[in-house]
């Protein structure tokens, strides 16, 4: 079920996002290509998977007649931000419910700064609190559900990271701005839910392959099921063609350890692309890692999904920027 591009969405996106060649010594003396699906020039605020996981909710929550988006996420989610530009974008009003009640009495970082500009109303939560709603929902709790109402009246309630079935499938469009995929090609993309790489993976040709790789630490099994389950309900099977790597996310989501960094900074001074650390940074490490340990065979062609920009440089402008960089958890 592919949908044409959007081209009424008020939100105008550039798609085909751009492909690019990285021409790279190191690769190509172990017979890997790298390619870079520029998902993050899609939007500028919307930028890479968001706008292809938010879209296809986006057109359902209007066609359902709804006013309102419901989410969640953490202090500097991307996916909180790229709601709160879509609500303003389409005419629905938005709520953000933040993890971290202690977050409500400090000054906005930079992200909840911009969230809130676009009309956004936040809702901190405690960690405890966020966890259990998280939980019903995905349980499809009815109790879950009603409280949420109560509170916010009818919404139209996207999950944390903005993954379901629409937003997988959304993913999957990438593949078809790909029409040259086939054996010998691995499409990379960083995990945090696993929507993205769901999408992918279940939009493959035969004989192309897709690998995670996981932003998140001690998540083996946890998101191979959830990719798993996005692929039963969303598509009524199991694929095999992909796999999840889980020795590239550096310590835990948001962690940027010294090899990491100096790893990131050498690929953009190389290659003129800043790289966003929390997904994109780790995504191509593991490329590279998997290199090195000769899991990718010569002949492979890599493409590499950069599925965000980096965090603005200097997020000034918006109060309480100190550490802005670093999302806290
Ligand atoms: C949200 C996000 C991801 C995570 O995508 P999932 O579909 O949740 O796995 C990856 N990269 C960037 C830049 C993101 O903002």
């Amino acid at each position: 079920m592919r949908h044409p591009p959007d081209t009424t969405s008020p939100i105008r996106p550039r798609l085909p996002s751009p492909v690019r060649d990285v021409a790279d010594p190191w690769l190509a003396d172990r017979g890997v290509a790298l390619r870079l699906k520029r998902d993050d020039l899609i939007h500028p605020l919307m930028p890479g998977n968001k706008w292809r996981k938010l879209t296809p909710n986006l057109r359902a929550a209007v066609e359902r007649g709804h006013t309102r988006l419901l989410t969640f996420g953490g202090a500097y989610s991307n996916h909180i931000r790229a709601v709160a530009a879509a609500g303003a974008a389409y005419g629905l009003s938005t709520v953000g419910v933040v993890r971290g009640d202690e977050l409500a009495a400090a000054p906005r970082n930079w992200s909840l700064a911009r969230a809130e500009a676009h009309g956004m109303e936040l809702a901190f939560v405690t960690r405890s609190a966020y966890r259990e709603t998280l939980r019903g929902l995905s349980e499809d709790d009815s109790g879950t559900l009603r409280a949420l109402e109560e509170r916010w009246g009818r919404a139209y309630v996207l999950p944390e990271g903005g993954t379901n079935v629409l937003a997988a499938r959304g993913a999957a469009e990438l593949v078809a701005e790909l029409p040259d995929l086939g054996p010998g090609d691995v499409v990379c993309c960083a995990v945090g839910t696993g929507g993205t790489l769901a999408g992918i993976a279940a939009a493959l040709p035969a004989g192309a392959r897709a690998v995670g790789f996981a932003v998140l630490k001690g998540a083996e099994g946890y998101l191979e099921g959830e990719v798993a389950a996005l692929h039963e309900r969303g598509w009524g099977r199991v694929f095999d063609s992909w796999r999840i790597e889980h020795g590239y996310h550096g310590g835990g989501y948001g962690r940027v350890p010294a090899e990491l960094e100096a790893f990131a900074a050498e690929f953009e001074e190389r290659h003129g692309v800043r790289l966003e650390r929390r997904y994109v940074a780790k995504l191509l490490w593991g490329v590279y890692g998997l290199v090195e340990r000769g899991e990718l065979p010569p002949g492979s062609r890599v493409t590499a999904v950069i599925t965000g920009p980096p965090d603005p440089e200097d997020p000034a402008g918006s109060t309480g920027s100190a550490g802005g960089a670093r999302p806290g958890a």
